[in-house]
């Protein structure tokens, strides 16, 4: 746990949050400012800041939470299938468009119309 980070403290429970999913690895929760009828934030527990910090021995956990994605997406609205879908978005860094620096995904969904974004 980062002592100053949002996230990390969300994944602990130290603040609320409304709770999508959670294992030894991995805490999903609600985006507090949806961009769509479905918005999860899909975050590591262990804190990393961004893509920009993957390693290649990273591959095995980040295999795991892009796996969780589609899981995650159906569970909570999205429809399967091509006429269903989502989208997965992670933003890095400042050029990125990131505001929170712990490593998440966005999983972005649910029946259109909705914005772009
Ligand atoms: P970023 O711009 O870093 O990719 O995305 C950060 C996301 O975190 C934004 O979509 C924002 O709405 C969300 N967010 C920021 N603070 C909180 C919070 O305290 N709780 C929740 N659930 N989401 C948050
Ligand atoms: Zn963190």
């Amino acid at each position: 746990m980062s002592e100053n980070c949002l996230f990390c403290k969300i994944a602990n429970g130290v603040i609320p949050s409304k709770k999508a999913y959670e294992d030894e690895e991995f805490f999903a929760f609600h985006d507090i400012n949806p961009a769509a009828p479905v918005h999860l934030l899909l975050i590591p527990k262990r804190h990393i800041v961004s893509l920009q910090d993957i390693q290649q021995d990273d591959a095995p956990w980040l295999g795991r939470m892009m796996a969780l994605a589609p899981r995650l997406a159906e569970e909570n609205g999205c429809r399967p299938g091509p006429q269903g879908g989502f989208r997965v978005v992670a933003n890095n860094g400042t050029d990125g468009g990131q505001e929170i620096a712990h490593l998440h995904f966005h999983i972005i969904g649910g029946p259109r119309p909705w914005d772009k974004r």
